[in-house]
């Protein structure tokens, strides 16, 4: 019964933590998949197979490595590389690539983790992983960031290749990143393989949609979980934390279905706008200019201004985007928004709510859409852009766009329906990690030990 897999996935989780020390984004992803799947595992014997949830816990392959690069100066540094293949029983590995001095490999893993179900979610043949540095690209020249992507390369094309590993971009790689390393990847292989790298640009394999579809994803998600409320998302106002990709193009998504993005942010502080955040000059900002969010404030005029150091949650608004990096928002800051009347909360980055601060939306009928499903738009249509590469061709933006549409209205509805299914109504966590387990672990069963 659900009661005694309870007691045996909590054993389960303790093994975990204790053969994975000092790891604690890793385990707070594990809880928070095992949490869920008592009832999927009472109801479906096969499931409760011993070895199935060791098996999907555990990493097929952990590869770390030296990456020594040259700065401007001529001096040396040496940052550590990572990718953690996951899982592969969909497809390929698949996930993206993190620059950021956070980055170890607990972090690797949790994110390879929550990849494993977000990718299963789109419904597409890709399985889970990822990886990056601790390499900091922040104040660094455009030379020493194509050293350093070379010098990642030279070592991570061993592992990768289309029908093998599929990396693309994540925090601090975006398109510039991936085209230093595809040229290297090309170059040491004398290949032209366009599927090994997604993220690529529009004019040499690249997918239309792709630099929006993570932001304009979630939005769509945040809609769609309103909806389902009976509400819309047009004439809301939102809170967006973040000013990279994923921020970026969920303002302009927001903006587009006539809703008003009041917030951006980034490790300086937020800047709020009463008028509605200005795309365009965000993208001028941080995009071309490659500044900070606090040029914003000091260019757009009285409608906004710098909050140096606070946080966005603060600022009262009907829904919340939380689209900058993981455990970004916690319990108090949760009780802050739903004292503001927050009504629906779609994750755009991954992980970035606590757990007590998710429990705490719950609570209150907060509309939760965790980021392994509100977030699957990029990593749905990076699947989109392998699969015009294996066609060599190149669909339309419109396609795209509507396939993307597509895509997240049916792990709305996936993640609606699973969670009815297993008695918990409306919570979409439990609807959405009972939905990917459920498709992994067929193919992992169908496919042997
Ligand atoms: N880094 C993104 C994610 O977290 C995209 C991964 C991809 O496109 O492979 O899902």
């Amino acid at each position: 019964d659900t009661k005694t897999t309870k007691t045996r996935l909590d054993a389960l989780r303790v093994e975990i933590e204790r053969r994975n020390p000092a790891q604690p984004e890793f385990h707070q992803a594990v809880h928070e998949v095992l949490d869920t799947l008592a009832p999927v595992l009472a109801a479906r014997p096969e499931y409760a197979e011993p070895g199935l949830i060791e098996r999907l816990c555990e990493p097929e392959r952990q590869v770390i490595f030296r990456v020594p690069w040259q700065d401007d100066k001529g001096h040396v540094h040496v940052n550590r590389g990572f990718r953690v293949e996951f899982n592969s029983a969909l497809g390929p590995y698949k996930g993206g690539l993190r620059f950021h001095p956070s980055v170890n490999l607990g972090i690797i893993k949790f994110l390879g983790f929550e990849q494993i179900f977000k990718n299963a979610l789109t419904g597409l043949g890709i399985g889970g992983g990822k990886g990056g540095s601790d390499f900091d690209p922040h104040g660094r020249s455009d030379a020493e960031i194509m050293r350093f992507c070379q010098s990642f390369m030279t070592e991570l094309y061993r592992h990768i290749g289309e029908h093998t590993d599929v990396p693309a971009g994540d925090i601090g790689v975006g398109g510039r990143e991936i085209g230093y390393l595809f040229g290297q990847y090309r170059r040491i292989t004398n290949r032209w393989e366009a599927g090994v790298l997604t993220g690529k640009g529009a004019g040499w394999g690249g997918s239309a949609i792709r630099p929006e579809a993570t932001g304009y994803g979630s939005v769509l998600f945040a809609a769609a979980m309103l909806r389902e409320r009976g509400e819309d998302l047009e004439g809301q106002t939102a809170v967006v934390s973040g000013s990279g990709n994923v921020a970026i193009y969920t303002v302009e998504k927001l903006l587009a279905l006539g809703a008003n993005p009041l917030t951006c942010s980034d490790s300086s502080g937020y800047v709020v706008d009463d008028k509605g955040i200005d795309v365009d000059l965000l993208k001028q900002v941080k995009e071309v200019e490659r500044g900070r969010i606090s040029d914003y404030a000091e260019r757009r005029g009285a409608s906004a201004r710098f909050v140096p150091g606070g946080r966005v949650w603060d600022v009262p608004g009907d829904v919340a985007l939380p689209s900058a990096t993981q455990n970004e928002l916690d319990e108090n800051d949760a009780a802050t928004l739903v004292r503001n009347g927050v009504k629906a909360v779609a994750e755009g980055a991954n992980m970035p709510t606590t757990p007590e601060a998710v429990h705490l939306f719950q609570r209150a009928g907060v509309a939760f859409g965790p980021g392994k499903a509100a977030n699957a738009g990029g990593v749905a249509v990076s699947a989109l852009e392998m699969a015009q590469n294996h066609a060599r061709t190149a669909w339309s933006p419109a396609r795209v766009e509507e396939e993307l549409a597509h895509i997240m209205g049916d792990i709305h509805t996936t993640c609606h329906e699973t969670a009815e299914r297993y008695g918990a109504s409306g919570d979409y966590v439990t609807g959405a990690n009972i939905a990917g387990f459920e498709r992994v672990a067929d193919a992992m069963l169908a496919q042997g030990v």
